[in-house]
C-alpha cells in the first residue's frame, strides 16, 4: 500500500503563514511567533498526511521563503553583498537575500518552471566558498520524527540547482555553473550524512530539470553528481523525483542508470510518454513512483481510469516497486476544499485540493493492494458523471461558434503601416506619444469602497458615483500632466483575471483557494469549468463614462484571452486551445461593443503569453500558434481606424520575437526597465518591427523617482535602434502597486522627456 505525496503547500488552509511572515516583517511579531506558526502548519500537515495513510510523507517541504533559497543557504552560497559572516545562517541574512534590506537590493527572482511559483535565482561564481550553513532539512527530519512522523526528507538535487542558477556578476559570459558540482557535493554528503544518522531511510531529491530539453553535457552532470554521492547515499532508498513534463528518452536512459538510485517519481498528468519509455524500459528491482493525482490543477481525479494505469504498470515493475503519488509538489494547488464554503455544492463535487489529493493518493494506493473503499470510488464516479453531463459546462452555440475557429486565419484586411496612417488622422497624436499601461494607485480607499459594495453595504448608486469619482480624478490628473492616449486607471479591478472572470459564464470563484506565487505572496486563480460565453459588455460603461470625461483618447482596457487562461485553473475534458478559443470569442464581442461605444484605442493585455510556453521546444510552435491565433481572433473585426494596443509583462522576448510580431497589434507596450540592452538587441539585429513599440521607460516595481534626463537618455538609446514614428513613451507596467506621490512626479517626468526630444527631432 505504498503511497507518496512530492510536496505539499506550505501557506496553510487560510494564508496562516502570510500573515506570520508579514507580521514579523512589520517588526509587529517576533521570531518566535513566526516560528511557532510555522510549526504549528508542519505538524498539522504531517498528522494529516499520517491520519490518511500516506507512507511517504515529504518534509522539508516547508519553507519561510522558497525552497530554491533554503538550497542555497543550505549551502552557504550567500552573495557577499549581504554581509554574512559564516555560522548558521538565520531570519536576517535568510529575508534580506530574499527581499532586500535598506542598503541592499534583493536577490533575483524567476518562475519556477512553467508554473506561477517565483524562485530566488542562486549567483555563483568562481570565488563562492560553500559551506553547510543551513541545517533545516535535518531539523525538520527530526521535528517530524519526535511527532512520531517518519518521514522522506526532501532535497532540491544538486544539478536541478546549478541549472538554475546564474553566473554572478562579472563572470556571466565566461562561467559555467556546472564546473561547480564537484564543490557542492561535499556539502550534500553532510546533509545525507546526518540525515542517515538521525534515522532517516529514504531521501528525495528533486531534479524537474530532467524534463528539459538538456545536451549530453549537462546529462552528463546527472551522472557524475549521482556517481559521486553512492557511497554517502548507501543504505538509503533514494528517490529521483521528475515533474511538469515527460523525461525526453535521453534523459530517461541517463536516470534510469545512475547510480546509488533506487526509485524514479514521473509527472504521469503532463508526461503521457514516459508510460511508453517505462513500459518498454523499466529497470529491474527499481521502484517507480507514480505521479498519477494532479498537484496543478484542482479537479477530482478520475480514480477508476488511474487505478487501470496502476494495475498495466504493477504489471511491469512488479507489486513491491509501485508507489502512488502526486505528478508534482502540490505547492502548485489550493489547498482545502473544506474552506470553501462559497462555492456550489455540485461543481464543489468536481474538485480537489490538496488535502482532497492526499485522500485521493491513499485511495489508489489501497485499492491497489486490494483493499478498494467501494464508497470512495463510487462517489468519485458519480461526481466525474455529473461532470460530464452538467448542463453548465456545456454550451453548444459557443463548442460550435470556437471549434468553426479552427484550422482557419484571422487578420485583420489592412497591413499594420496603412492602419497607423488611418489611425494617425484620426487620432492627430504627436511623435513619441505618451501613455500609461493602465491601472493607477489603488489607495486603502477605494479597496473599501470595492469591498463594501460586494457585500452589499453600499447601494449600486453610491459605488458608481465613487468610481466616476476616482476615474475622474484620474483623468484630469493625466491631462494636467499631459499625457496624450489616456486611461481610466482600473480603480473598478480588484484584479485583471479575475474581473473578467465573474462577469463571464463558465467562471467560478473560490473564497480561500490561494496558490504561493512568492514569498508571502498569494494568488487565487479562477476556475474554468465550462463553455465561456458572455453575457453582456463587461467594460463598456466604464470606459464610456471616461471617454466622456475627456476630449483626448481614451483607452480601452482589457485582458486578453491567453493571459485569462494562463492565470486560472483550466478544466481538462477539452485542450486548452480550445478553451482559449471561447474565451478570445467572449473577449472579441467585448472589443466591437467598446468601438460602438466611441472608443477609440483598445488594449488587450496580455501579460502572461510567454509563461504558458512548453517547457519543450518541440512544443513550442504548436502553442504559440494558437495562443496568438486568438489574440488576433479578439480584434480581427474592427475597423481600421481602431487602434489595438497589447501589453506584455517581460522583457525576455527574444525568442518569441516573430510571435509577438505575428500578434499584428498596431501598438505593443513591453515592460523593459530592466534590461534595455536585451530587449533592443533584438532590433539591433535586425528584426523588423513595423507596428507601434513602447518599451517601458521607467521601472514602477519600485518606489524610485526617475529623472526627467535618464528617462531623455534611454529614449534616446531606443530611437538609436527604432524608427521614431513607431516609439511610444511609457511606464513599464501599472501603477496600481504605487503610490500618487511617486506617481505624480514620475509621470511628469515622463512627459518632460517625451517633450523634449520632440523638440530635438
Ligand atoms: N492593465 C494592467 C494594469 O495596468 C496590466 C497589468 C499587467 O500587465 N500585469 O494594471
Ligand atoms: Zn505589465
Amino acid at each position: 500500500m505504498a503511497s507518496h505525496i512530492v510536496g505539499y503547500p506550505r501557506m496553510g488552509p487560510k494564508r496562516e503563514l502570510k500573515f506570520a511572515l508579514e507580521s514579523f516583517w512589520d517588526g509587529k511579531s517576533s521570531a518566535e511567533d513566526l516560528q511557532k506558526v510555522s510549526a504549528d502548519l508542519r505538524s498539522s500537515i504531517w498528522k494529516q498526511m499520517a491520519d490518511a495513510g500516506i507512507m511517504h510523507i515529504p518534509s522539508n517541504t516547508f519553507s519561510y521563503y522558497d525552497q530554491v533559497l533554503d538550497t542555497t543557504a543550505m549551502l552557504g552560497a550567500v552573495p557577499p553583498r549581504y554581509g554574512w559572516n559564516g555560522g548558521e545562517i538565520g531570519f536576517g541574512t535568510y529575508f534580506s537575500m530574499a527581499r532586500g534590506n535598506a542598503s541592499v537590493p534583493a536577490m533575483e527572482m524567476t518562475k519556477w518552471f512553467d508554473t506561477n511559483y517565483h524562485f530566488i535565482v542562486p549567483e555563483l561564481g568562481p570565488d563562492v566558498k560553500f559551506s553547510y550553513a543551513s541545517h533545516k532539512a535535518v531539523e525538520e527530519y527530526k521535528e517530524a520524527k519526535a511527532l512520531g512522523v517518519d518521514t522522506i526528507p526532501v532535497l532540491v538535487g544538486p544539478v536541478t540547482y546549478l541549472l538554475l542558477s546564474k553566473p554572478a556578476k562579472g563572470v556571466e559570459k565566461t562561467f559555467s555553473l556546472l564546473s561547480l558540482l564537484g564543490k557542492i557535493i561535499p556539502i550534500y554528503k553532510e546533509v545525507i550524512s546526518e540525515l542517515k544518522a538521525a534515522g532517516a531511510s529514504w531521501i528525495q531529491f528533486d531534479e524537474p530539470t530532467l524534463v528539459m530539453d538538456l545536451d549530453s553535457h549537462k546529462l552528463q552532470a546527472f551522472t557524475d553528481a549521482y556517481s559521486q554521492l553512492e557511497s554517502t547515499l548507501s543504505g538509503l532508498n533514494v528517490l529521483i523525483e521528475t515533474y511538469f513534463a515527460d523525461v525526453p528518452a535521453e534523459a530517461y536512459k541517463t536516470l534510469t542508470s545512475l547510480k546509488g538510485v533506487t526509485a524514479y517519481g514521473f509527472d504521469l498528468v503532463r508526461g503521457s510518454k514516459t508510460l511508453e519509455l517505462i513500459k518498454s524500459d523499466f529497470p529491474k528491482g527499481k521502484c517507480l513512483f507514480a505521479g498519477l493525482v494532479d498537484g496543478r490543477n484542482i479537479w477530482a481525479n478520475d480514480l477508476s481510469a488511474s487505478l487501470s494505469t496502476l494495475q498495466a504498470l504493477e504489471g511491469i515493475v512488479g507489486k513491491d516497486h509501485l508507489v502512488v503519488s502526486t505528478s508534482c509538489s502540490c505547492l502548485h494547488t489550493a489547498v482545502d476544499l473544506v474552506n470553501e464554503t462559497k462555492l456550489d455544492n455540485e461543481i464543489k463535487s468536481w474538485l480537489a485540493f490538496a488535502a482532497q489529493k492526499i485522500l485521493e493518493v491513499n485511495a489508489l494506493a489501497k485499492a491497489l493492494a486490494g483493499h478498494k473503499d467501494e464508497s470512495f470510488f463510487s462517489s468519485n464516479a458519480a461526481a466525474l458523471a455529473s461532470r460530464k453531463s452538467s448542463p453548465r459546462v456545456t454550451n453548444e452555440a459557443v463548442q460550435k461558434a470556437a471549434a468553426a475557429l479552427k484550422g482557419s486565419d484571422h487578420r485583420r484586411a489592412t497591413n499594420v503601416s496603412a492602419r497607423l496612417d488611418a489611425q494617425q488622422k484620426k487620432l492627430n497624436l504627436p511623435v513619441l506619444p505618451t501613455t500609461t499601461i493602465g491601472s493607477f494607485p489603488q489607495t486603502i480607499e477605494l479597496r473599501r469602497v470595492r469591498r463594501e459594495y460586494k457585500a452589499k453595504k453600499i447601494s449600486e448608486e453610491e459605488y458608481v458615483k465613487a468610481i466616476k469619482e476616482e476615474i475622474n480624478k484620474v483623468v484630469k490628473l493625466q491631462e494636467e500632466l499631459d499625457i496624450d492616449v489616456l486611461v481610466h486607471g482600473e480603480p473598478e479591478r480588484n484584479d485583471m483575471v479575475e474581473y473578467f472572470g465573474e462577469q463571464l459564464s463558465g467562471f467560478a470563484f473560490t473564497v480561500n483557494g490561494w496558490v504561493q506565487s512568492y514569498g508571502s505572496r498569494c494568488v487565487k486563480p479562477p476556475i474554468i469549468y465550462g463553455d465561456v460565453s458572455r453575457p453582456k459588455p463587461m467594460t463598456v460603461f466604464w470606459s464610456s463614462a471616461a471617454q466622456s470625461m475627456t476630449a483626448r483618447p481614451m483607452k480601452g482596457m482589457l485582458t486578453g484571452p491567453v493571459t485569462i487562461l494562463n492565470w486560472s485553473f483550466v478544466r481538462v475534458d477539452q485542450p486548452r486551445s480550445e478553451t482559449t478559443y471561447q474565451i478570445a470569442l467572449a473577449i472579441k464581442d467585448e472589443v466591437e461593443d467598446l468601438e460602438k461605444a466611441g472608443i477609440n484605442v483598445i488594449q488587450i493585455d496580455e501579460a502572461a503569453l510567454r509563461e504558458g510556453l512548453p517547457l519543450r521546444k518541440s512544443e513550442q510552435a504548436h502553442y504559440l500558434d494558437w495562443a496568438v491565433h486568438s489574440f488576433r481572433i479578439t480584434n480581427v473585426g474592427v475597423k481600421d481606424t481602431t487602434q489595438i494596443h497589447t501589453h506584455m509583462c517581460y522583457s525576455n522576448f527574444n525568442d518569441i520575437i516573430h510571435s509577438i510580431i505575428d500578434m499584428d497589434a498596431d501598438v505593443i507596450t513591453i515592460e523593459n526597465s530592466r534590461s534595455d540592452e536585451k530587449l533592443l538587441s533584438v532590433f539591433r539585429e535586425g528584426v523588423k518591427y513595423g507596428a507601434g513599440i513602447g518599451p517601458g521607460v521607467y521601472d514602477i516595481h519600485s518606489p524610485r523617482i526617475p529623472s526627467t534626463e535618464e528617462i531623455a537618455d534611454r529614449i534616446n538609446k531606443m530611437l538609436a535602434v527604432l524608427e521614431t514614428n513607431i516609439l511610444w513613451v511609457n511606464p513599464d507596467c501599472g501603477l496600481k502597486t504605487r503610490k500618487y506621490a511617486e506617481v505624480k512626479p514620475a509621470l511628469s517626468a515622463m512627459v518632460a522627456a517625451a517633450k523634449q526630444l520632440r523638440t530635438q527631432l
